[in-house]
């Protein structure tokens, strides 16, 4: 069973003692620096001259300084850079200031997992990775709520990297709901099967090919896209809701009993064993080693298959059903 830690387990001010560098201003770097300051924290921005982000930090009511100004300055560290730039970001801007007892954090462990970033062994190191998108985090938290993370520690030289870390998470509201203790392979490697295998890649694939083939019988796009792509925001708010079988409950029995008969002969022992493969790829860094060659080789397969998507049949008809 999981440890899943709450507010009142946790020292919540040693995070105030602490000055706190936010590398980057995305989707998770502005919830984490908003959510940090609203919970009385001393807060840095670190965002390069030349970053789109400057605009809404200063919106926001900081003046971000460079990302290395911002590493000699803090006592934590969180880089919420893209993954993929992690490296890169680090070597340029983060070591050369990452002095004995700092910590450095990171909301995925994607960069640390894959040696993408290599740590001092004079420097506590941890992970602090919600639940869910910025924009999630900022609004739970605004509300008096929160969202959940997973939380690892990777190093602790200073004796206080937990409390420390969990004091972070407390700011950021996570520990108001709770927050499950991980390993950095447990996380990295099962978000990535997650988004590969279910959320992104099997989900939209499974959309398309359906989509194809009812076209392809001569059915109405119009009519194969509500159905097998819109109404796929009803069935995942009742699984969000009540989980699998509460959802088969509240959906017709017609409905039911077409899930139990074809359901396992589309998601058959073929993709079992395919969904294998990818999970090896991923434990194994082979997916690893293609996204950041892939991105030093700039980006090329990435755009290609962005256009290829862009110009899909179904983004046309898309376009037309959001309208209506
Ligand atoms: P994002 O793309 O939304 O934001 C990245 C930020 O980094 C931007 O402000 C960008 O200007 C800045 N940036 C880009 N290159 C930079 C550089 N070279 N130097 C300094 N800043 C630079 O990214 P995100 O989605 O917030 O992801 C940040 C981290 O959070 C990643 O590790 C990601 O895996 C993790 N994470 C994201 C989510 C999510 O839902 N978005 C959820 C949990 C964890
Ligand atoms: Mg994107
Ligand atoms: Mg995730
Ligand atoms: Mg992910
Ligand atoms: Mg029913
Ligand atoms: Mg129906």
């Amino acid at each position: 069973m999981a440890t899943i830690i709450y507010d009142a387990d946790v020292n919540a001010e040693l995070i105030r003692q602490k000055r706190i560098a936010i590398i980057g201003y995305g989707s998770q770097g502005h919830a984490h620096a908003l959510n940090l300051r609203d919970s009385g924290c001393d807060v840095l921005i670190g965002l390069p001259e030349t970053s789109k982000s400057r605009i809404r930090a200063s919106k926001d009511g900081w003046t971000p300084v460079l990302p290395a100004e911002a590493a000699v300055q803090a006592d934590v560290i969180m880089l919420l850079v893209p993954d993929q730039y992690q490296g890169q970001v680090y070597q340029e801007s983060i070591k050369e200031h990452l002095t004995a007892g700092k910590l450095l954090l990171v909301a995925h462990g994607f960069s640390l997992q894959y040696h993408q970033i290599e740590p001092p062994d004079t420097v506590d190191v941890a992970m602090v990775a919600p639940n869910g998108p910025g924009a999630q985090l900022r609004y739970m938290y605004s509300l008096g709520k929160g969202i959940p993370a997973l939380w690892t520690i990777c190093q602790d030289v200073t004796g206080q990297a937990r409390t420390l870390t969990l004091s972070y998470a407390h700011a950021l509201g996570c520990t108001r709901v709770g927050v499950i203790q991980t390993t950095l392979s447990e996380e990295t490697e099962t978000d990535l099967f997650a988004e590969q295998v279910v959320l992104c890649g099997g989900l939209t694939s499974l959309i398309r090919t359906a989509f194809e083939t009812l076209v392809e019988a001569g059915y109405q796009p119009e009519v194969a896209y509500t159905c097998c792509l819109q109404e796929v925001k009803l069935i995942a708010d009742l699984l969000y809701q009540g989980g699998i079988h509460f959802m088969h409950n509240s959906i017709s029995d017609t409905a039911e009993y077409g899930d139990y008969m074809t359901g396992p002969r589309i998601i058959d022992e073929h993709t079992r064993e395919n969904m294998r493969t990818a999970l090896h790829a991923i434990q194994n860094g082979s997916f690893a080693r293609q996204w950041i060659t892939e991105n030093q080789a700039g980006r090329p397969a990435l755009e290609a298959m962005r256009r290829q998507d862009a110009n899909h049949a179904i983004e046309e008809i898309g376009k037309r059903m959001r309208q209506m």
